[in-house]
């Protein structure tokens, strides 16, 4: 079995059994008998000889290397209440900076006696700032004045080093620690779970276990956070056993951490086991479940669960709001979206930075970029996220020169923009059309903000260059990129050369998808379609051969709207929804209208990724029979957002911006490829997608 996670790849779950110790060959998966027959052997770590260091140091003691003021030639440590109980004070009322100032006049002296609850308030302002050079400064103090911590002070440094990410630092002193307890064994496993090194964890865990073989629920929590991580199920389910035997069964954070756990590993039934089991359900408890829905794409049971638990009357937090909207955002709901907005201001998360953000990526999302934009304004404090959902909402629906002003401030307010940050602004540039500005960002990536370009960024600038029909300059873009073409990138140029009608490059590129990802069917029509409209009908069947033998059956079109809180589906041609004989009569009224201001069906299509039954029925197609069914079933001023499985053909894209402009309506439109936001007669899309 290999571990799903491209991080441990090569690692095979016996690597990790015989590294681990662990008895992962259990066999019933039922999670009883599970057998605690550890042998009680003590740990013995290759470690364990070493001498603590600072006890070493206590025997010499370091040479004063310089005369003081303070010196009053005693040579002996001195005590400075003063001092020690001011810092003591400042670190009680969070003044963390000026503590550590003050902590600079017994550096300075270097002889000062300093007590265990000065230390103390020391670990704390360290934590309290996550500066590693103040820890630095605290321990060689410490190890300096031969300082020797009792057993829980030594607990709290080795925390302050853990807290302050400094591992390599934090496993040196737990090992060479002259005894540990039960608090050390934990403090380390959990850093080393929160640094991702969910193996060490586990097989430190593993040696405490066979040191106590007790734990605590927090501690398997933790342990269980790891086997999430690494998404192996079978590490989950022994921890969980080992929980039930310790009678944690019950408990809030195990069975959390279970839940979360089982839904990453997708076992989405035993993680609603685990939520049915828990006897009294906390907030944090329906957030994983509804989370893990989510993270499944069962965004209805997950709505679902969210209704449950607001009439449970459990209390919900930013994050319940979050994970809802995240929901809405991919079912283009804004009805729900809608009641959780209002949810978050009643509950008082209004301001919050998660939730709000997820607001700004909806409303972005969905093209209501004012909304987006007033939700963002009144965030008191904003992170990287919410830039980039900004940048990317104004990009997405053809606003560049405010996707680019939104970027222009972000940097003059001195937040640091990330890879993200430059897809959003450099997709906007090429969807907007500014070339110019598109490179120069492009270029300014590595000169000023020192990140390097990743195949996305090569993607949008050959999409940049796509639009403007610079074919040969995109091929060379590829061919000069500094890593192997993705997928993405020849994917791109595939949509370049379909636009602008270059057969020989197009088909050139279909053929490098084709070979990249065989098992992707639309690849596959692709191609079809290129030999197709370039008269290779030898080639073109051939395609059609391989298609049969490798048993690949065309997706059937299908696009989802949803009109007071219920999502409709429509295939193509489908005549099976209660409402048929009017959508067909709105649709056949509005074909009338959209002719008279121009529109004529096209009888050659370059569909890219549907059935060729299809292609025969564009007046049929599935997203017409959802815009005439939204059209009747929502008042005028109301947009329409849908979602569909399949790219827009050419000759949809032509109606809707014509029914945009006979109907006045907007329509906001999610294919397989991108957002497109029609309005007054034209998309957002610019016609290239
Ligand atoms: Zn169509
Ligand atoms: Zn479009």
């Amino acid at each position: 079995m290999e571990l799903p996670l491209s991080r441990y790849q090569n690692v095979s779950l016996d690597q990790i059994q015989c590294t681990c110790r662990f008895p992962f060959s259990f066999p019933d998966p039922e999670l009883s008998g599970y057998c605690f027959s550890f042998s009680r052997r003590k740990w013995r770590h290759p470690f364990s000889r070493v001498k603590c260091s600072s006890a070493e140091q206590e025997l010499r003691p370091r040479p004063k290397p310089k005369p003081s003021r303070f010196d009053v030639g005693t040579g002996t440590r001195k005590r400075n209440p003063g001092i020690c109980s001011q810092i003591e004070k400042l670190v009680l009322h969070k003044r963390y900076p000026e503590a550590l100032e003050l902590f600079e006049i017994l550096e300075y002296e270097g002889r000062f006696e300093v007590g265990s609850s000065t230390y103390d308030a020391l670990v704390s302002a360290c934590i309290g700032l996550r500066s590693v050079r103040a820890v630095k400064r605290v321990f060689n103090y410490m190890v300096s004045t031969g300082f020797e911590p009792e057993s829980y002070l030594r607990n709290r440094v080795l925390l302050m080093h853990v807290k302050c990410g400094m591992m390599i630092d934090a496993r040196k002193m737990f090992d060479e620690m002259p005894e540990r307890d039960f608090v050390s064994w934990t403090t380390m496993i959990a850093g080393l779970v929160d640094s991702g090194d969910y193996v060490e964890a586990l097989q430190l865990f593993l040696a405490m276990w066979e040191e106590y073989s007790d734990g605590e629920s927090r501690l398997f929590a933790t342990v269980i956070r790891a086997s999430a991580g690494l998404g192996l199920v079978s590490v989950g389910r022994q921890l969980h056993s080992c929980a039930l035997k310790m009678g944690l069964g019950e408990d809030i954070f195990v069975s959390c951490t279970l839940i979360d756990m089982y839904s990453k590993c997708g076992s989405i039934e035993d993680a609603q086991f685990v939520f049915d089991e828990m006897p009294k359900k906390t907030t944090v408890g329906w957030n994983s479940i509804i989370a893990g829905y989510a993270l499944h794409g069962y965004s209805e049971e997950a709505l679902c669960m969210y209704y449950q638990m607001r009439d449970a009357g459990v209390k919900m937090d930013h994050f319940t709001f979050s994970i809802i909207l995240r929901i809405c955002t991919r079912l283009a709901s804004i009805a729900h979206a809608k009641e959780a907005h209002a949810g978050l201001i009643r509950h008082g998360f209004g301001l919050d930075i998660v939730a709000s953000t997820t607001l700004v990526d909806f409303y972005s999302k969905w093209g209501r970029v004012e909304d987006a934009r007033r939700v963002f304004d009144r965030m008191p404090e904003k992170n990287v996220i919410s830039w980039n959902a900004l940048i990317a909402g104004y990009g997405n629906h053809g606003c560049g020169e405010e996707a680019v002003e939104v970027f222009e401030l972000m940097i003059r307010e001195g937040m640091k923009p990330n890879h993200v940050t430059f897809l959003a602004v450099l997709s906007a540039c090429s969807y907007s059309g500014l070339s110019e500005l598109g490179w120069e960002i492009f270029q300014s990536m590595t000169r000023e903000y020192n990140t390097k370009p990743r195949p996305m960024h090569y993607t949008c600038m050959i999409e940049l260059l796509g639009r403007e029909g610079s074919l040969d300059e995109a091929f060379a873009l590829i061919r000069s990129a500094p890593f192997k073409p993705t997928v993405n990138m020849w994917a791109a140029l595939l949509t370049a050369c379909r636009v602008h009608q270059n057969f020989e490059l197009g088909r050139f590129a279909a053929e490098k998808l084709y070979g990249m990802e065989p098992e992707k069917l639309s690849n596959y029509i692709v191609l079809l379609n290129i030999y197709n409209s370039s008269g290779k009908t030898k080639e073109a069947a051939e395609v059609v051969h391989t298609l049969k033998r490798k048993g690949l059956k065309m997706l059937l079109a299908c696009t989802w709207i949803e009109i007071n809180k219920q999502s409709h589906a429509f295939l193509s041609g489908d005549k099976s929804h209660a409402q048929t004989e009017e959508i067909y009569q709105k649709l056949e009224t509005l074909m009338l209208e959209i002719s008279k201001r121009g529109y004529v069906p096209e009888d050659k299509h370059m569909l890219p990724d549907v059935d060729e039954r299809e292609a025969q029925l564009p007046f049929y197609h599935s997203e017409k029979l959802a815009i005439a069914f939204g059209l009747i079933n929502t008042p005028e001023w109301m947009p329409l957002q849908m979602v569909q499985s399949h790219r827009i053909c050419n000759d949809c894209h032509n109606a809707i911006k014509l029914i945009t402009l006979a109907t006045r309506r907007e329509i906001v439109f999610r294919d397989a490829s991108r957002f497109h936001h029609f309005k007054d007669g034209s998309c957002s899309c610019g016609d290239y997608w």
